[in-house]
């Protein structure tokens, strides 16, 4: 009996070796730090404070929830104040 059901088993991790990682971006956390999952074996990255770019550890995804939440108050800070000097 053949066996006709054999499909070529591709790795992610091993396409990635050969052909580098697809990245793209998962996620905003603010105007400079963002995450980024690669496609094909979902590996991920954020940009740390110096703007490079690293592995995205639970550690750094607690930071970044952090950092998005500072990000987002701050934005509204700054939408409230706007609107409060087009009044004045
Ligand atoms: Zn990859």
């Amino acid at each position: 009996m053949k066996n006709s059901t054999r499909k070529p088993a591709f790795i992610p991790s091993i396409y990635c070796s050969l052909f580098g990682h697809d990245y793209e971006i998962s996620k905003k956390v603010t105007k400079h730090v963002k995450e980024y999952t690669c496609c094909h074996c979902k590996k991920e990255l954020t940009t740390n404070s110096n703007g490079n770019l690293i592995e995205l550890t639970p550690k750094f995804k607690e930071i970044n929830n952090i950092l998005e939440r500072i990000h987002e108050s701050r934005m509204r800070r700054l939408k409230r104040k706007s609107f409060a000097s087009s009044i004045c």
